[in-house]
């Protein structure tokens, strides 16, 4: 709030800066429109108070708690319920899935139904804190499946200026529905997933962004980092899976089991028949589990899996069993051992499951079907799959006098790489992505703005050549019509200074304003150019509404159309709707950012520029009035109504270099350029307002052409009646009547009445 009172107030303090001391309060806005800074003044008060009223205002249940200060926002992710874990799964109606709320391994809601886990449901906001254009919170909850697919997603919250962008909340709705069967460990990281919406790139770009990454670490979380591939499915017989090492053969005969324990009461007979026969490997995978047990049973048999568990199977035959009766009254399997490295895991009774047969083809005769759930986290103690790890069932006989005697029969069991999913790389952020997609574009922009720092910086070498200044100007404006506007849809707009704001006062992500390279690169330039020239180098050069008002003027004046010249009076109140119309803007964007992007649509650019006028009448006759009426008064739009002209205006004086010349006749004996100055910013005693000023360049291609400029035709013609005057006084003597034949049909009919104050801009000497 305090910014937004300071920037409001600098606002109207800056009329006031730069005035040579004994003019202070009589010159500029100020001096002109004395009640603008009065209303400005109120305006920042009400910004303030509507700020703090929306920060302390109850939301309707259904809103998004928008204006909760930032350090609230990160605590408070939006809660499924029971009915939207419904939806999001897929359930039929009156399911009731539990939704238990979990911290590890990482915050979210796991919901199961029967003892089932169905998946993980999180949220963008809590996982990964997307916020939109807007700087609030943007949150999508997600459900993923403990194989890594997203079964649902639904939008939340959101305080993003949809209806501004053109598309309906029911279409970002869709969208984010678009994400529904998405697989996160698809190898093809990105395809297949819903594109952002053009028009509306940032929003969904970030929604996109936002919904990947928190699906990714949802099933990360629920698959062992991803290690297994849980999806896919082929079918294979008993000798293909042991072919790909799925499952791994140990076996000793009587006759090994004799000669290693010689000293066994009974004594061991030997021969090839088997001591311990055994199979075993991993059989999460589909293509292992669903193909040894069949999917049902595969489905039952998985039911019970815990995060960060995994299915061993063990399967046997022989002599011994790898089960024993032990168990029954130990509670754990001492016969079996899983161990790697210094970890050694024995199953317990209940992670037990007795299959009764199986389902494959080629299976040979077993005695025994054993699946164990085991602990498969490294990070809570259990197995790394991604290592080798060794199953080892202990077969035991008597010995002499009483003793047991042991053999260890062990197989090592590898994740074969078939069944491996590489675990996501890293990804580059959105932004990140979009720099490099979107490369050639910004060179295009680039090249733009390089060749408009040549302009300007070589200014005072082009205005001396009206001809290639013409043709240059005119030139740019349609690249920065055609090119820049309808081609890139690089129009700057009043909402993008709203969410910048609002940016600054929430929590400022750069990110969100990476996202967009082309409105990157051009809020740069023009803020570093700002510095330099004021706001004209956007709205003189750069704003394809702006251009496209000029280039349609330049027709109609060359077609003949009679130029409407507004007096000066009425002229400089009117500035008064641009101002008041960007402070209202502000204002009412920190009470309500939707109805505050409502009112936005005063500005023409989403209809003329980037929908290339197709949207509902209404809109298009709005944009066809302002243009109608910069047929008759140049940049009609740019002059009187432009929020985004009046915020580029504010900081106007604080550019560093005034490069704009003036003689000391200029408004005296000549208004020629005050006439000719495509926004009537040269006031009738020849002052350049550089609030106003759009750095055409115009009025200083005049002064330099001696065919044009009458001060200079009158030194060419040696009729030098006019005593040279060095410089203009800080104040100066009042100004001679001014010659009827100087001033062009169209021209303001104010005279100047009262002694000029000191120049704003250069002076040269005539
Ligand atoms: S005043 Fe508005 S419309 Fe005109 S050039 Fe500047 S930004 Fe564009
Ligand atoms: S004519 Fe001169 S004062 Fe007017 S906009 Fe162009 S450069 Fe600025």
């Amino acid at each position: 709030m305090k910014f937004i009172s300071q920037f409001l107030l600098w606002g109207t303090r800056v009329t006031n800066m730069s005035r040579p001391p004994g003019i202070r309060a009589e010159s500029g806005i100020a001096m002109r429109l004395p009640f603008l800074s009065r209303i400005l003044r109120v305006v920042a008060v009400t910004t303030v108070v509507a700020a703090g009223m929306a920060s302390q205002a109850v939301p309707p249940a259904d809103a998004a708690p928008a204006a909760l200060p930032a350090g609230q926002e990160t605590t408070i992710p939006t809660e499924p319920t029971v009915g939207l874990a419904e939806s999001l799964f897929q359930l039929p109606p009156a399911s009731y899935p539990a939704l238990i709320r979990q911290e590890k391994p990482v915050p979210g809601w796991r919901v199961e139904t029967d003892g089932r886990i169905l998946g993980v449901i999180g949220s963008t906001w809590e996982l990964v804190g997307s916020a939109g254009y807007s700087g609030r919170p943007l949150d999508v909850l997600i459900a993923v499946s403990p194989g890594g697919r997203i079964v649902g997603a639904q939008l939340m919250r959101h305080a993003e200026p949809v209806l501004t962008l053109g598309i309906s909340d029911a279409a970002i709705a869709s969208y984010v529905q678009g994400f529904r069967g998405y697989d996160i460990h698809r190898p093809d990281k990105g395809t297949g997933a819903p594109d952002v919406i053009s028009r509306a790139t940032v929003t969904t770009g970030v929604i996109r962004d936002g919904i990947l990454r928190t699906a990714r670490i949802l099933a990360g979380a629920q698959g062992q980092n991803g290690v297994i591939d849980r999806v896919s499915y082929a079918p294979a017989s008993w000798a293909e899976l042991e072919g790909m090492g799925a499952l791994v053969h140990a076996r000793v005969s009587m006759a090994d089991a004799a000669a290693a324990m010689p000293t066994a009461r009974p004594e061991i007979l030997p021969s090839d028949g088997p001591w311990f026969e055994m199979w075993t490997g991993i059989l999460d995978t589909p293509t292992v589990g669903a193909n040894l047990l069949g999917q049902q049973q595969l489905t039952k048999v998985a039911a019970d899996l815990q995060p960060g568990e995994a299915l061993l199977g063990i399967f046997s035959r022989g002599l011994q069993s790898h089960r024993g009766t032990e168990y029954r009254r130990a509670g754990r399997f001492d016969r079996i051992a899983i161990t790697q490295d210094d970890t050694r895991l024995v199953p317990a009774s209940d992670a037990y499951i007795s299959i009764p047969r199986l389902a494959i083809e080629g299976a040979p005769e077993l005695k025994e079907r054993s699946v164990f759930r085991f602990n498969a986290d490294p990070a809570t103690g259990g197995i790394d799959l991604t290592r080798p790890f060794n199953v080892t069932i202990t077969t035991t006989r008597a010995g002499p006098d009483g003793a047991t005697l042991a053999l260890p029969i062990s197989a090592e069991v590898t994740l074969p790489d078939a069944f491996r999913v590489v675990a996501p790389e890293p990804e580059l952020p959105l932004w990140q992505r979009f720099w490099i997609e979107k490369r050639p574009q910004i060179a295009v922009v680039g090249a733009m703005l390089a060749v408009l720092g040549l302009i300007l910086f070589g200014q005072e070498w082009l205005v001396r050549r009206p001809l290639l200044w013409r043709r240059l100007r005119l030139g740019y404006l349609t690249a920065t019509l055609l090119v820049l506007g309808w081609g890139l849809n690089a129009q700057l707009s009043i909402v993008q200074v709203i969410a910048f704001l609002h940016a600054l006062v929430f929590g400022f992500q750069w990110e969100t304003f990476l996202i967009a390279p082309l409105i990157f690169v051009l809020w740069s330039a023009v803020a570093l150019g700002m510095l330099f020239w004021g706001r004209g180098v956007f709205c003189g050069w750069l704003c394809p509404f702006g251009a496209l008002q000029e280039l349609t003027n330049a027709i109609a004046q060359r077609l003949g159309v009679r130029q409407i010249a507004v007096p000066q009076a009425l002229h400089e109140r009117l500035w008064v709707i641009k101002y008041t119309l960007f402070v209202a803007l502000v204002a009412l964007s920190f009470y309500s950012m939707e109805k505050a992007l409502v009112m936005a649509e005063v500005e023409p650019f989403k209809t003329a520029i980037s929908m290339h006028f197709v949207r509902p009448w209404p809109f298009v006759l709005f944009v066809a009035i302002l243009l109608g009426a910069g047929l008759f008064i140049e940049r009609f739009y740019c002059r009187y109504l432009c929020p985004l002209g009046a915020g580029l205006a504010l900081p106007a004086k604080l550019k560093i270099f005034d490069w704009l010349k003036r003689r000391p006749q200029c408004g005296r004996e000549c208004r020629l350029c005050e006439t000719k100055c495509p926004v009537g910013a040269i006031d009738p005693l020849g002052r350049i307002n550089p609030n106003e000023c759009v750095l055409c360049l115009r009025c200083q291609v005049i002064m330099n052409d001696p065919g044009t400029c009458p001060v200079l035709k009158r030194r060419t013609r040696g009729g030098d009646r006019i005593p040279p005057l060095p410089t203009a006084p800080a104040t100066p003597a009042a100004p001679p009547p001014i010659i009827p034949s100087q001033v062009p049909a169209g021209a303001h009919d104010g005279v100047a009445s009262a002694p000029p104050p000191a120049f704003q801009s250069r002076q040269v000497k005539p």
